[in-house]
């Protein structure tokens, strides 16, 4: 089969930003702070993207940050949300849940984030196809990837990794002062152990270029150094 070209388009959506993927056809990924459904339209207005071709929106995981706008979007598209199972609850019923900091400036930021959640309301929307851990081919939507489970930042984070080895990760990485100065782990983690094992398997399947859902996308060997400096 001949290599499919993918285009990849960055849409700013408040604190973080979505990713929007073209091949045959297109997705979404990630749906950004709430409120944020202008703001995608007119990105994809500027991409020259019709919005009902958008066919999919992949939730990399149920933080405010990435589902606030999932059900604007999905009224402006018509496409279908999908998440892992373990997280469907919070967009369904607008829980608004934090990862515990994992480093000092981690563990600051997510006491300051307390203090704001109150204020912060995700508008309910229904997941239309619900993701096991062995995710989901993205042939059928015209991409060349797939959805993997990648557990971590939180139980259900998963990312898309196309054929290519650029890999969609959400908060797997952080890439965007004030997280993070500089590329690197998520400062925020369920589970860290379960952060560097889900990286290792994205290595073993072949990523390469990490694209993060707050800042710019980096090279995997900024990873690889991190996992092996957590190791030892
Ligand atoms: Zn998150
Ligand atoms: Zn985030």
């Amino acid at each position: 089969m001949p290599e499919m070209n993918v285009d990849i388009f960055t849409i700013p959506l408040g604190f973080g930003q979505c990713y929007v993927l073209k091949g045959d056809g297109v997705i979404a990924i990630d749906a950004g702070a709430p409120k944020k459904g202008m703001a995608f339209e007119h990105a994809l207005e500027v991409a020259e993207i019709n919005p009902h071709d958008v066919n999919l929106v992949v939730l990399t995981h149920g933080h405010w940050d990435h589902i606030g706008s999932a059900m604007e979007i999905k009224s402006l598209t018509g496409a279908a949300l999908t998440m892992h199972q373990s997280e469907v609850h919070w967009l369904e019923n607008s829980l608004t849940p934090l990862s515990p900091g994992v480093t000092p400036w981690g563990k600051a930021l997510t006491a300051l984030h307390k203090v704001f959640m109150p204020f912060i309301k995700i508008p309910k929307a229904k997941v239309d196809l619900v993701l096991g851990d062995e995710g989901l081919s993205l042939v059928d939507y015209g991409i060349p990837g797939r959805i993997v489970h990648t557990p971590g930042h939180s139980s259900g984070s998963v990312s898309v990794l196309l054929e290519t080895g650029e890999v969609f990760v959400g908060d797997l990485a952080m890439n965007r002062f004030p997280l993070r100065m500089s590329p690197g782990l998520p400062i925020f983690a369920d589970n860290p152990a379960a952060v560097v094992s889900s990286w290792k398997m994205l290595i073993k399947l072949g990523a390469s270029t990490v694209y993060p859902a707050h800042g710019r996308a980096f090279p995997i060997t900024v990873i690889e150094r991190a996992i092996s400096r957590a190791a030892s």
